[in-house]
């Protein structure tokens, strides 16, 4: 069938035809028309946080980990000391990236099964003076769990620490406000819930810190301030941008700004209680507790029955139109089904029917 299949992941995702649409055309980066484009969307970005007055934004080439990598690179001195706290895979991943490039870095593990505990990271805090930043990841897309934010963030400027947020699967899903939160760095990208295509991130920093930014990256292309500085001073990206997909961010923006936030939410917590109640009568168990149940992903304890394997399920749901994705834990099998995208409740729907079939062919009975 000459059709796209529907994506259920956690980026990319499925997007509009209008979206799409807006990948057809050839800029050039010293282009009048794509400088526009670039500064729209930079405007409407920083918006859509009300960040306008207080911060900016600053576009990355890459997928969304190189804008996280940035934001360290940039935020934390050479000398700083990251506290990471760590209940999923995309939290070991900030650690990670950190620790390889010699910022001192500690990682905090906490249980994947639950919300950090703001709690905790207040002791953390207290218990080590040292401790210049927090990185912090809002949703845990590894398991779909949200974080709490503004407890976090409240700590943080009580306690005088920086704070990088790791909002990629987040951001216009959820609401995020620059006023009451506060941050240094909050990064996402095109590729999540504003419904472009992978390929950029953007990191929003508070201008107050912009400054003090200035040569502390160790990497040339993971430079935000210097990506910032030429930004303003030409209107272009510093080197060669994705312009298909700031083209497909602006279009995608426009939708955003169409349905509004609120909106979208709405949307996506739909399409997770459809998502729920399909799997459920299948006898399908989340991995997280029902209450810490996020709109944006879902994990689900895979079937018990021995006929089962991701493997067939994957095909089988491929097969039928449906993309699914593996499970991201070492201890439990599981595997994971996106809420976000330009999707409604029919295709969740559809979804759950092809993993039914999928399923009964496979002879898998016992679910859970
Ligand atoms: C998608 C995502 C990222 C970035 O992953 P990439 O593969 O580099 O796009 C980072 N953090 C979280 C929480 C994510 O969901």
């Amino acid at each position: 069938m000459d059709r796209d299949n529907v994506l259920l992941t956690p980026g990319p995702l499925t997007t509009t035809l209008r979206t799409k649409l807006a990948m057809l055309r050839d800029w050039g980066s010293w282009d009048a028309g794509f400088n526009e484009l670039t500064a729209r969307v930079r405007g409407r970005l920083l918006d859509i946080v009300h960040g306008g007055d207080t911060h900016v934004v600053v576009p990355l080439q890459g997928s969304g980990t190189f804008s996280v990598e940035a934001a360290v690179a940039s935020v934390v001195p050479r000398d700083g000391h990251l506290l990471v706290l760590d209940n999923g895979a995309y939290c070991r991943r900030m650690g990670r990236l950190a620790t390889l490039m010699g910022r001192r870095t500690t990682v905090s593990v906490q249980p994947e099964n639950a919300p950090v505990d703001p709690e905790v990271v207040a002791g953390l805090l207290e218990a080590d003076p040292t401790i210049t930043h927090v990185g912090y990841v809002h949703c845990e897309t590894g398991t779909g769990v949200v974080n709490p934010l503004q407890e976090v963030s409240d700590l943080c400027r009580r306690t005088g620490r920086g704070l990088i947020i790791d909002a990629m699967s987040s951001f216009g899903a959820l609401p995020l406000d620059a006023r009451a939160l506060r941050f240094d760095a909050l990064v996402a990208a095109s590729g999540k819930c504003l419904e472009g295509v992978p390929g950029m991130g953007f990191v929003l920093l508070r201008s107050e810190i912009l400054a003090a930014c200035e040569g502390r990256s160790h990497s040339l292309s993971l430079d935000l301030y210097d990506q910032w500085a030429y930004m303003e001073r030409t209107g272009q990206w510093r080197f060669t941008p994705p312009t298909h997909v700031v083209a497909a961010l602006d279009e995608a923006v426009a939708q955003f700004l169409e349905e509004g936030q609120r909106e979208r939410l709405a949307r996506y917590t739909d399409n997770l209680r459809t998502l729920l109640d399909g799997m459920g009568a299948l006898g399908f168990r989340t991995f997280l507790d029902p209450a810490d149940l996020s709109p944006i992903i879902v994990t689900f304890h895979a079937p018990s029955d021995p006929r089962y394997d991701f493997r067939t399920l994957y095909e089988g749901t491929r097969r039928r139109g449906f993309i699914l994705y593996p499970g991201k834990l070492t201890e439990v099998e599981t595997f994971r089904v996106g809420c976000i995208g330009a999707i409604g409740r029919t295709e969740m729907e559809q979804a759950v029917d092809a993993i039914a079939r999928t399923l009964a062919e496979a002879g898998v009975t016992r679910v859970s």
